[in-house]
């Protein structure tokens, strides 16, 4: 999806753990494992119409036990079309195979963070590892009918110099850029922000 922000009617972090620490994420504290109580979110849902947008993200979704099951299968019932936001911890899972097999619901659209940011202080043989994965995914996904893209915290222009000689070269097309995304708090939301302890909010504080 396009840009979240003017078109999820409801963003949720489902937890504030993460499986990395990048530098200016908009967590306080990435890492700290809260996650949203599921009695909460089932009651928030349930406040949408059916066809509403909801965004789910941490922190990283797909580090929480049963993730998909808690948070995405339950929207899913409801009639709600579902963005999966993940760094792609998902595609290393163990069960990765049964999670691809979920997502082709055509009402999902996986959202994966790819950068520079993401990649931080990999080294060049980590990287390649990284963009690799991406790729089994992208590959996977393109296989399966999967919505998917890839979404960079860069300009437009600068996207094609980043994934050139990369294993993402080919899905070049599948990059999407968010460049407005240096501060979150500054960022207008078309719908609400549910935070991991049950708040909800008009904006997505830093
Ligand atoms: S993957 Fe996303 S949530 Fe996790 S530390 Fe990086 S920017 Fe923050």
């Amino acid at each position: 999806m396009e840009n979240i922000y003017q078109n999820a009617d409801l963003i949720v972090q489902t937890t504030k753990g993460c499986t990395m620490d990048c530098k200016g994420c908009y967590l306080a504290k990435p890492g700290k494992s809260t996650e949203l109580d599921t009695e909460t979110y089932r009651a928030e849902i349930a406040k949408l119409q059916k066809g509403n947008v909801v965004a789910l993200r941490g922190g990283e979704i797909t580090k929480i036990n049963n993730w998909f099951a808690k948070f995405v299968a339950p929207a899913i019932k409801m009639g709600l079309m579902v963005v999966i936001e993940s760094n792609g911890h998902f595609i290393e899972a163990n069960n990765y195979n049964e999670v691809l097999e979920g997502m082709k619901n055509p009402a999902i659209d996986v959202n994966i963070s790819c950068d520079k940011i993401h990649l931080g202080n990999k080294n060049p043989a980590q990287k390649e590892e990284e963009f690799a994965k991406m790729a089994r995914f992208a590959s996977d996904a393109t296989e399966r009918g999967i919505n998917f893209g890839f979404y960079a915290l860069m300009s437009t222009e600068e996207i094609p110099d980043f994934v050139e000689g990369t294993a993402l070269a080919e899905y070049l097309g599948k990059f999407h850029a968010l460049p407005f995304y240096a501060d979150i708090s500054q960022v207008s939301l078309h719908g609400k922000y549910l935070n991991c302890e049950g708040r909800i909010s008009d904006k997505i504080p830093r």
